[in-house]
């Protein structure tokens, strides 16, 4: 059984993520519910459960607010358009859109206003994939693979290239490097951001010395999901669940050495309950595994009243 738990650090909430929960903590407190979100305010099963008891209702469409409703928009961005038909509706809004993911943005819509082709390196229908395309749809194409890259067309124009902030470093490296290859000219920014990029890099670390990773995080969670991806391709069993409700035991037999860690939506309360199983087991040795300090932090959005 294990004696040994290696937690990577950074892991867990991102700067983008604290600064959302808290404006919607906030509001929750502040205004009678319901208090609408759009979309998932985190990728997050258990933070989103624990705002819908509180009185948030997410929804995947603006016509689905009445007028004039308080609405927070989540870390992942809106397009354009969303912000339209808000003010359509004379929605009261907040907007909760992580400053690294505006940046991206404002990247891609300067980029087709130049004349650019926008090709959007990211995970199709993703919510934030969805809101940066939306500033130039005609513009943006996704590519996730290299091979999306091979059926991009010339079009006659230069292309410029931007990421979605939460993918696998490696993968999109080996993207942009087919797209190199195609367009030489392309201007590339790689928008993968100081969360996802040290999660990464401290998940491979506690991988290549643990027999088995865990990644809390939910399933459609993209930098969670990439955790996953990350610890395993180094070789090691690495399983993602939600929480401890989702471990099997049995995954620790003939394991010494186990490593966690969490994606940038994840609460440290939903690691607590595994380590206390983990110690209740055996586990004798924790050992924090840091390969970055984070000292970001984002000032909240603007709240009109
Ligand atoms: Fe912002 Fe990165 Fe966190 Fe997404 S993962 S909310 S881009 S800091």
């Amino acid at each position: 059984m294990p004696h040994t738990l290696l937690l990577a650090e950074p892991r867990g909430f991102c700067a983008g993520v604290v600064r959302a929960i808290d404006v919607l903590d906030e509001v929750l407190d502040r205004e009678e519910p319901p208090i609408y979100a759009f979309h998932e305010i985190v990728h997050n099963r258990h933070v989103v459960d624990g705002f819908r008891e509180r009185g948030a209702v997410f929804v995947e469409t603006i016509a689905e607010v009445p007028e004039g409703s308080r609405i927070v928009f989540s870390a992942h961005g809106i397009s354009p358009q969303v912000v339209a038909e808000a003010e359509e509706r004379n929605l009261r809004v907040i907007d909760a859109t992580c400053p690294l993911v505006t940046k991206v943005h404002l990247e891609a819509k300067k980029a087709a206003k130049d004349g650019f082709d926008v090709l959007l390196v990211g995970h199709e229908g993703h919510d934030e994939v969805v809101g940066t395309k939306g500033e130039a749809p005609d513009r943006t194409t996704v590519v996730d693979t290299p091979e999306d890259v091979a059926a991009v067309g010339d079009g006659g124009r230069e292309k410029f290239v931007v990421t979605q902030t939460t993918l696998s470093v490696d993968d999109t490296a080996a993207t942009i490097a087919a797209i190199q290859e195609r367009f030489p000219n392309a201007e590339i920014r790689n928008d993968i951001c100081y969360a996802t990029t040290n999660r990464q890099a401290a998940v491979r670390e506690i991988a290549e010395r643990a027999d088995l990773v865990i990644v809390v995080g939910s399933a459609n969670s993209s930098n969670s999901v990439r955790l996953q991806e990350v610890a395993a391709g180094t070789g090691t069993t690495a399983y993602r669940v939600d929480g401890i409700s989702e471990v099997d035991p049995s995954w620790y037999e003939g394991v010494e050495v186990v490593g966690l860690s969490a994606g940038a939506s994840v609460p440290d309360s939903l690691l607590d309950p595994i380590i206390d199983d983990l110690r209740a087991r055996g586990v004798t040795t924790i050992e924090p595994v840091v390969v970055a300090e984070e000292t970001v932090e984002f000032r909240p959005p603007e709240v009109a009243s």
